[in-house]
């Protein structure tokens, strides 16, 4: 990669045709046939080959070192990936700490499709060999696993995963390229949920594949057969999003970590999951593998659940709402989100406190978010004394 990628989010993929600064949108779903007529010739939306997708796939190749495939969701990127790399009766090493999403889709593998998955401490490489089978085919991990943010020993997983013939995947929705370039440090298979920092203003929902050329090749061959295809408007707007990823992920960094130190001070807040903290589990590991500490925290207030409700009631810029990785701030608490999905009993084994809230920092200014943490906190604390 010889250009940066400040540079790179701009220029790459881009063909300027009939001089054009910004690539308009193809919304054609089909394309003239030239000679020689042959079926790779057919240029067609659900054969994922059409002009606005090849835009969006040529710069996400750009950024994570491989060929590229855009998908319509994260949650399709996902399975497809899994899909393709595993066969039934084979075998999947997960971490037992993933995002909802993806362990429905790994519970899904395993009743409707033979496949076998074993959830290992990602963060206790001595207890991966005794899980492993002769039947183990991937390794699936996360860069950044949310909502505890907490960062595994992600060379320690390529080298595994080396030794033993396993095809690696990795989920690299949270740390964006800005952060850690997976392909570069020896994963085979990198997804996205490109609806996420990729895209980065909460208007596009899209996925995304990147692996060397063969694999994604089967990859797309799969997606083709299933009709699975993003639609051209997504792709125009997740290569428009694109553009600024490093501005905004540089910006939303920076104001997570003021953000993260200041609940972290705070005398009513029990616990805050950062890497980018000195106390936090990661922090070693973060520092020394990614290229900034990320854009998302949680953080559990003193007062329990009803606390922490009223908390996010009070709270005046960030929304609460699902998702994460927008220009906007937004809160949830995972317990009701990302892992409502879940039986209680398996979410509180997971670590997911009902009272935890989590944080995706937006680009707004770090001052007036600690304002409006600082008299939320304030206000709920009275609204639990006045009960
Ligand atoms: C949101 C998310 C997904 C799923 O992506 P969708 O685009 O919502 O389908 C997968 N992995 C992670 C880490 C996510 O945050």
């Amino acid at each position: 990669m010889s250009q940066r990628l400040r540079t790179l989010v701009v220029h790459a993929g881009e063909h300027r045709e009939g001089g054009a600064v910004a690539a308009p949108t193809y919304r054609s779903s089909t394309y003239a046939l030239g000679e020689p007529e042959s079926f790779d010739d057919i240029r067609y939306i659900r054969l994922n080959n059409t002009p606005t997708q090849q835009a969006a796939e040529a710069k996400l190749a750009a950024l994570e070192a491989g060929d590229a495939l855009v998908t319509p969701s994260g949650t399709a990127a996902v399975w497809l990936a899994l899909n393709a790399c595993v066969q039934p009766g084979e075998h999947v090493l997960a971490p037992a700490r993933v995002y909802g999403g993806t362990r429905k889709i790994l519970d899904h593998l395993t009743e409707r499709e033979g496949v076998e998955v074993t959830y290992v401490d990602l963060s206790r490489p001595e207890t991966w060999e005794s899980a492993r089978r002769p039947n183990t085919r991937a390794f699936f991990c996360e860069t950044i696993a949310n909502p505890w943010m907490s960062v595994p020993p992600l060379q320690e997983i390529v080298a595994f995963a080396r030794r033993h013939g396993l095809v690696s995947l990795i989920d690299n929705t949270l740390a964006t390229p800005v952060l850690y370039r997976p392909r570069e440090h020896g994963f085979d298979v990198v997804v996205h949920s490109a609806s996420k920092h990729l895209n980065g203003h909460s208007d596009v929902v899209a996925g995304a594949i990147i692996a060397a050329p063969e694999r994604l090749r089967a990859i797309r061959v799969h997606a083709n057969r299933l009709g699975i295809c993003p639609d051209p408007e997504a792709c125009a707007l997740l290569v428009r999003g694109m553009k600024t990823l490093p501005l905004r992920v540089g910006a939303q960094c920076d104001a997570a970590m003021t953000l993260a130190r200041w609940l972290d001070a705070h005398a009513e807040v029990d616990a805050v999951c950062f890497p980018g903290l000195p106390g936090d589990p990661s922090h070693a590991r973060a520092t020394e593998l990614l290229d900034g500490f990320g854009t998302m925290l949680s953080f559990t207030p003193s007062g329990g659940e009803r606390r922490a409700r009223a908390l996010i009631a009070s709270l005046r810029l960030p929304i609460e709402a699902p998702s994460l990785g927008g220009v906007e701030t937004l809160v949830s608490r995972p317990a009701t989100t990302s892992h409502a999905g879940l039986p209680a009993e398996l979410r509180r084994s997971m670590g997911v406190d009902d009272a935890m809230i989590r944080v995706s920092v937006g680009v707004e200014d770090p001052d007036d978010l600690i304002a409006d943490f600082e008299a939320a906190l304030a206000e709920s604390a009275l609204a639990d004394a006045a009960e």
